[in-house]
This record gives structure tokens, C-alpha cells and sequence, in this order.
């Protein structure tokens, strides 16, 4: 097996268990939302079939595309959201796995059109202020992916919510974009629930920043990755 093929063998049993992941944060419904990876050293990415329910998804059901989202290997047609995540890992290079779901809560702030401010520990430590809102955008063409570049280029959140729609993620792998799904919902319950309660409370400027330091730095176990603890 060639390093290529051996990189894609893993990258499609990695992101065939991240869906599961997606099913037990509670993040999608029936087949809405999906996960991919970029195929580190190649322009590849491999990502959800379109339409296949999370049940019946397996390493050998992902599909592998070119980064214009033609193609490559696989039996099934790829996830309609493929020119988005196409589009993010051709503008930026850095990002090693994309994420999308229509998480309820994170949702609703996209359906108001409102950035979720940063008023929790946890959101400084993952998303380093508040979790942008990125433009109105039709499925098909790059416009989708335009806008999550747009939004997220310079920001330090990992996650945008697209305006009437939904959550993307991005994250150095697949699984640091799952992760950000999940905290961007947990984080979008929490100030949903701070709202109804009353006027949640601001962190200033500088506590945020030291808050994400510290955990982009130095929390977890000494040479684990970061933000896997
Ligand atoms: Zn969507």
C-alpha cells in the first residue's frame, strides 16, 4: 500500500467514527451534518456520502475528493456540503478538518443573525471571545465556503454560524472540528439558557485572553495534543 493510500485507509475509519460522534452530542437530524478531513500531503479530502444514514456509514461508504470536491475514489456521490469544505481547506491551508452541523441551540443564534458573546470560561478557552456569525449564503457554487473564510480568517473562533443556517467548524484535524461542534453548541445551550435568566455578564477583554493562552498553551497532559484532555 502506498503512503497515499495508507493516509486515506486511516482518514476514512477516522472520519466514519466521527459521525458517531456527531449522533451522541446530539448535533444532527436525520442525515443533516457531516465531517471530512484533508488527506494530509495531497490535495484530497475525505468526507460523509451525500443522503446515507448515520447507521449505515462505515470506512468503506466515505468518499474521497479532489479539492475542487470532483471525485477521486468511492462508490457514492459525496456529501452536498462538499464545495464548502473543498473551498475552506483551498483558501487555508492550516485547517486539517472541516465540520458541519444544524445543532439546534447554535442554530437559533444563526436564525437571529446574532454572534454569541463571550460571557463563559469555556468559550474563552475554546473560541477566544465570541463565536462569529458569518453571511447568508445558497447551497452550491463557493459561496457557503467563501463566507466561512471570510468570517473565520484572522478570528481565533474555530467556528462560524452561518447566518439562517448553520455551524461549520474547522479544526488543524477532524477531530479537533468535531470537538469544536460540540463546544459551540454546549456553549450556544448555555448562553441561550444565561438569556432567559437575565443579562449575562461580560468577561473583560484581557481575562479572555489569558484564559485562552492557557488552554491553547498549557492545559492537558504534558505532550498530548492540544484541548484532548
Ligand atoms: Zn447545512
Amino acid at each position: 500500500m502506498s503512503v497515499r493510500d495508507a493516509a486515506v485507509a486511516r482518514l476514512r475509519e477516522q472520519v466514519a467514527t466521527l459521525h458517531g460522534e456527531l449522533v451522541r452530542y446530539n448535533l444532527v437530524a436525520w442525515t443533516a451534518g457531516n465531517v471530512s478531513a484533508r488527506v494530509p500531503g495531497h490535495d484530497l479530502l475525505v468526507i460523509k456520502p451525500s443522503g446515507v444514514s448515520y447507521d449505515d456509514l462505515s470506512p468503506a461508504t466515505m468518499v474521497v475528493c479532489d479539492l475542487d470536491g470532483v471525485v477521486v475514489d468511492g462508490d457514492l456521490s459525496p456529501s452536498s456540503d462538499t464545495a464548502a469544505h473543498a473551498y475552506v481547506y483551498r483558501a487555508m491551508p492550516e485547517v486539517g478538518g472541516v465540520v458541519h452541523t444544524h445543532s439546534g441551540y447554535a442554530t437559533a443564534w444563526a436564525a437571529c443573525g446574532e454572534a454569541i458573546p463571550c460571557h463563559l470560561t469555556a468559550q474563552a478557552d475554546e473560541f477566544g471571545g465570541e463565536i462569529p456569525v458569518g453571511p447568508f449564503a445558497l447551497i452550491g457554487g463557493d459561496d457557503i465556503g467563501k463566507g466561512i473564510v471570510a468570517t473565520l480568517s484572522g478570528h481565533r473562533s474555530p467556528a462560524v454560524l452561518m447566518r439562517n443556517h448553520g455551524v461549520f467548524t474547522i479544526g488543524r484535524d477532524a477531530r479537533a472540528a468535531v470537538k469544536a461542534a460540540v463546544m459551540c453548541e454546549d456553549v450556544a445551550r448555555t448562553m441561550y439558557l444565561a438569556r432567559t435568566l437575565g443579562r449575562p455578564v461580560p468577561i473583560a477583554a484581557e481575562h479572555v485572553d489569558s484564559l485562552y493562552d492557557r488552554y491553547q498553551n498549557v492545559y492537558g497532559q504534558s505532550g498530548a495534543p492540544v484541548g484532548t484532555a
